[in-house]
This record gives structure tokens, C-alpha cells and sequence, in this order.
């Protein structure tokens, strides 16, 4: 037998392919398309930020392998931001652990956490590396759908305490929610809390858009309900506060002895990452409430220009609470299958989106959902808003 008288990837990840969004992304670019797809921002951080990296480099900080847990600094920097906007007090030395980026502080988390055969709760439609992670690490994703309801898409709580049974290890939550922009209420969280606590599960907490809250609604770290630091990995990032998505800086804030088993993990995958960027976010982290303000400002009048730019295009819109994301459902046009639509819509309009399909395993439940990033320059919405409105015709 030759080694590739089997498949080469491992039963693990088979089922995961490549992502959607190098289908559209090279969609886009064959079209001409407006990459409304992917969320990454199309201008970058501030330039004071971009400047304190440039200095770290020029100065030598970082250059050479930086501290396993991540640079001082940025310790320090991270604990400071969750006590200064949420109260939440943690040692910078041995409760804060700094990753590359979300994404790998999501992996190393589940691959320190989870058993072989452990089940993990989570909202379905997911962000696409929690159902790899969960698998790569062993463990069985348990989707818990969010439905719509009242012009959002809302977690039925019984559905939530019925998934969890002896083999439930954790809780995977993600709010404010991608794609969806849910952003979960006070009265959630003190449910889920509760649940936690009841059934003694650990939960982690993906709060990459903290900053990014719109309207009314308001992000409450789950750390700080009643029960939950001492059983809460909380996830943070600097790619979507401070549009460095590039940059890949993330970090977790946990008690000292569940950072110090993401940290078994951390240390195998990347064991550092982006040095000199860390002294920048450490900055970063430091800015007046001002920069907070202006960047939820900024991107508030973004989603409500594209908002309305896909309802007047015959879209039902399910406008987000928080995120880059609008979530849209095609039926008003006719449309029921996410992935067709998406794939024709570079021809028919110049525009492309993702079918929030391929963040359910129950996919029947988001066939008719597609998702658009609105973290661009006002004036490619404005063409996007223009080109989409021939949909309408
Ligand atoms: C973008 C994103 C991440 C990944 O963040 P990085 O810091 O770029 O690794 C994780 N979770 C969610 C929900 C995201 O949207």
C-alpha cells in the first residue's frame, strides 16, 4: 500500500475543502466585481498605530522571538482595557496570554480544552474556523440554530439548555455575532450564564467586535455575569477594532489556570507571532475613547448606507446590531438558494457576497441567507448600492 492509496487529508478536515471565500474572492477579481465578501477592512488602522509598529521595528523590539505569553506591554495594555470598559480584573502576568490573532487563540483553546468524543455547544451559522477547530481537536460540534425573529436572528434558550447533555464540555459563544450582527441581550447572557453554572461547563467567548455595538445595543462580556470568570476564556482582537487585520494580533483573558492550558497548546502552533505589531496594539489598546467613538461612527453610517442600499434592491435586510456584517434573506427576489445566488451575482450585478449557508451544518435552515461586509470606503457602497439596485429592475 502507498501513502496515497488513501486520502491525503486526514478524516478530520476532509469535510472542510477550501473556504468559500477563495471561490469568491477569485470570482470577484475574474468579474470586476466589489468584494463585499470577505471582511477585511479597505483602509487601514490609524496611522499613529502604524507608526508605533514602524518604531518597534526601527528600535528593535520584537525582532528577535518575544515572550511565549506575549510582550509586557501588551499584557499590561489588554488587562488595562478590560478593567478600564468592563470592570474585569486580570493579572497581566499569569491571565492574559497573547495569540496570532483570534484565530489561533480559538485553536489552541479547543485543542487544550477538549477530549476526543467532548461535545461543544455552538451558535450555528458559526464562524468558519470554530466547526475545524472543534474537529481538529476531537471534539463534536453541537450547532444550536439562531432564528429569525422580529428582524433578527435570536437564540431560542430551550433549544440551547436541551443540547447540553453529560458530554457537553463547553459553550462556544460569539457576540456580537458573525455573520448574523446578533448581539446578545443582557437576558441571554444571564441564561447562558446560568446554565453554565448549572451544568459546571467552560465557555468560550469570541468578542472580536466589542467595539463594534450600533443603535441601543450594548456588549456585555460574559466574564462578568455571576459564575463565569473563573470558568470563561474571553477572546479578543486588534485585527477588526483597529482594521490591522494583517497584523494578527489577538489574545485571551482567563483565569491563571485556563490560560495556562491554552498556553500548552499556543506554544506548539505559533509559539510567538508578530512582535513588533504587539507594541503597537499596546498603544492601540491605550487610545482615548475618542478613537472608539469616531470608528463606531464611522461604521454605523456604513451599514445604514448599504442597509438601505439592499432593501431598495428587493432584499429583506436584518439590520445588525454589531459586526461588518449585513445578513439579507433573497426570497422578496425570488431567490432561495444562497449559493446560486451568490455565484451568479458577479455577472449579474458586479457585486459579490457570501451564502451564509456555508456557516450551517443544517444548510437547508441558511439557504436563503447571504451575507455582505460593509467595512469598505463610502464610495465603493455607493457603486455596490448602485450596481445591486438593477436586481430590483
Ligand atoms: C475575524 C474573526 C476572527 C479572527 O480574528 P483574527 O484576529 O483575524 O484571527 C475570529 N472570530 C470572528 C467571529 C471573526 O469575525
Amino acid at each position: 500500500m502507498t501513502s496515497t492509496s488513501r486520502p491525503l487529508l486526514n478524516r478530520r478536515l476532509a469535510e472542510f475543502g477550501t473556504t468559500i471565500f477563495a471561490e469568491m474572492s477569485a470570482l470577484a477579481l475574474k468579474t470586476g466585481s466589489i468584494n463585499l465578501g470577505q471582511g477585511f477592512p479597505d483602509t487601514d488602522g490609524p496611522e499613529e498605530v502604524r507608526e508605533a509598529a514602524v518604531r518597534a521595528l526601527r528600535d528593535g523590539r520584537g525582532n528577535q522571538y518575544p515572550p511565549g505569553p506575549g510582550v509586557p506591554e501588551l499584557r499590561h495594555a489588554v488587562a488595562a482595557h478590560q478593567e478600564r470598559r468592563y470592570g474585569l480584573s486580570y493579572d497581566p502576568d499569569t491571565e492574559v496570554l497573547v495569540t496570532a490573532g483570534a484565530t489561533e487563540a480559538i485553536a489552541a483553546t479547543l485543542l487544550a480544552l477538549l477530549e476526543p468524543g467532548d461535545e461543544v455547544i455552538a451558535f450555528e451559522p458559526y464562524y468558519d474556523s470554530y466547526a475545524a477547530c472543534i474537529a481538529m481537536a476531537g471534539g463534536t460540534r453541537v450547532p444550536v440554530t439562531l432564528r429569525p425573529h422580529e428582524g433578527s436572528f435570536r437564540l431560542d434558550l430551550d433549544e440551547l439548555r436541551a443540547a447540553v447533555t453529560d458530554r457537553t464540555r463547553l459553550l462556544l459563544i460569539n457576540t456580537p455575532h458573525n455573520p448574523t450582527g446578533t448581539v446578545l441581550t443582557r437576558e441571554e447572557l444571564t441564561a447562558i450564564a446560568e446554565l453554565a453554572v448549572e451544568r459546571d461547563l467552560l465557555v468560550v467567548t469570541d468578542e472580536v467586535y466589542e467595539h463594534l455595538v450600533f443603535d441601543s445595543a450594548e456588549h456585555l462580556p460574559l466574564a462578568t455575569f455571576p459564575g463565569m470568570r473563573e470558568r470563561t476564556v474571553t477572546i479578543g482582537s486588534a485585527g477588526k477594532t483597529f482594521s490591522f487585520t494583517g497584523w494578527k494580533v489577538g489574545w485571551v483573558t482567563a483565569p491563571s489556570a485556563l490560560v495556562t492550558a491554552v498556553r500548552s497548546a499556543k506554544q506548539f502552533l505559533t509559539y510567538v507571532s508578530s512582535g513588533p505589531f504587539q507594541y503597537a496594539v499596546a498603544e492601540a489598546l491605550a487610545l482615548p475613547d475618542s478613537y472608539f467613538a469616531a470608528f463606531r461612527a464611522d461604521m454605523l453610517a456604513k451599514r445604514d448606507l448599504l442597509a438601505a442600499g439592499l432593501a431598495e434592491a428587493g432584499f429583506e435586510v436584518f439590520r445588525p446590531a454589531g459586526t461588518y456584517f449585513i445578513t439579507t434573506d433573497i426570497r422578496p427576489l425570488g431567490e432561495r438558494d444562497g449559493f446560486a445566488f451568490c455565484r451568479a451575482l458577479p455577472e449579474r450585478a458586479g457585486v459579490v457576497a457570501i451564502p451564509n449557508a456555508v456557516f450551517y451544518d443544517h444548510r437547508e435552515a441558511g439557504a436563503p441567507f447571504v451575507r455582505f461586509a460593509f467595512c469598505k470606503q463610502t464610495g465603493v457602497l455607493e457603486e455596490a448600492v448602485k450596481r445591486l439596485k438593477s436586481l430590483a429592475g
